[in-house]
């Protein structure tokens, strides 16, 4: 009995030694330590055994089986710790590996001048609001008193959709649809696109962009309107931007105006660029609120009176920027986005 003890330890500790397996040792403890294990088995022969033999063949049973369990703990140890190294080495990060940043982008310089001009005219106390691209022509036209013989109305000027729906043709049916809902006092900024049939050149696009802007209130006046553009002006172009008023014709508004800024290259003095004029031509059309439009829209003329004004984004972002062709902001060419 004690070689076949001494059998099942050699054996035992040889394999359990020999294993590169950690899942494996459960079973070798199962077939050497188990209920069913050979150790177990031999041990239930212990009662054939003499009187004299039983204390030594004990003892030596417990030194194997001893033996063996300190053998499957210390190589499970070993085991784990080959695994951990692996999983280390496996997993290792180089953190000096140069790996080239995904490229971010920005927003579209036209919207970047779009934003900027809201954020002033925020800053001035006025609200933002936005209407659809398609419009009816009643808003578009009729409750901003244009005649039905205007020339802006020809089918050759505006992209019908049927009889009674267009692209709008600038963002003024904003005002309507605001004044509609609100009563005075009004005080907004709407920016957006805009769609006339004008063939492509330098400064012409058919799909262009606006801003404009509308206050009414009791007694305001063309001073207000003045005072608000040119403070506008000197904020956005800077200090030394002066402006000219020049009369023009709006069906909307009476009187109307057209806004002409210092040249932005040399500042008034004359240059090539503005034909020695010092000016920079018609960069915003403004005027008083018609009364037909204030109470097509039912507010009362003769208690309430407005200004309006509105911009061409693209070519404000044109001069801001020194762009020589609309067609740029249009093209999505990254080469030429990238630069703002
Ligand atoms: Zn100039």
């Amino acid at each position: 009995m004690r070689d076949a003890l001494l059998k099942i330890q050699e054996e035992a500790l040889l394999k359990i030694q020999e294993t590169e397996i950690l899942e494996g040792l459960e079973g070798f403890r199962i077939q050497y330590l188990g209920k069913k294990g050979e150790l177990t088995k031999l041990l239930k022969e212990m009662g054939k055994l003499s009187a004299e033999e039983r204390p030594f063949i004990g003892k030596l049973a417990n030194e194997v089986k001893e033996g063996i369990e300190e053998a499957i703990s210390n190589r499970k140890k070993i085991l784990k710790n080959f695994q951990y190294q692996r999983l280390i080495e496996e997993e290792k990060l180089d953190v000096t590996v140069n790996k080239p940043m995904a490229k971010q982008g920005h927003s579209h310089p036209l919207y970047q001048v779009m934003e900027e001009l809201e954020n002033l005219f925020i800053s001035m106390g006025f609200s933002i609001v936005e209407g659809p691209e398609i419009e009816t022509v009643e808003n578009n036209f009729d409750k901003l008193n244009a005649p039905k013989n205007h020339p802006t109305r020809d089918l050759s000027d505006t992209f019908y959709i049927d009889k009674n729906l267009l692209l709008r043709t600038h963002t003024s049916p904003v005002q309507i649809r605001t004044m509609m809902q609100q009563k005075p006092p009004i005080r907004i900024i709407s920016a957006g696109r805009t769609f006339r049939f004008d063939d492509v050149d330098d400064t012409h696009s058919p799909m262009f962009h606006q801003m404009e802007g509308l206050v009414v209130d009791e007694n305001v006046t063309m001073a207000n309107l003045m005072h608000t553009l040119d403070s506008f002006i000197k904020e956005f172009f800077g200090k030394e931007m002066k402006t000219r008023y020049r009369p023009h014709y709006f069906p909307f508004t009476e009187p109307s105006c057209e806004v002409d800024v210092s040249c932005f290259k040399c500042k008034g003095a004359g240059c090539p660029d503005c034909h020695d004029t010092g000016w920079s031509m018609e960069l915003l059309g403004c005027g008083m609120v018609h009364p037909n439009v204030l109470e097509n829209c039912g507010i009362d003329s003769k208690k309430y009176s407005g200004f309006a004004f509105g911009m061409g984004v693209d070519r404000i972002a044109m001069v801001k920027y020194g762009i020589p062709n609309i067609r740029f902001l249009f093209d999505n060419d990254a080469r030429f986005l990238k630069q703002f």
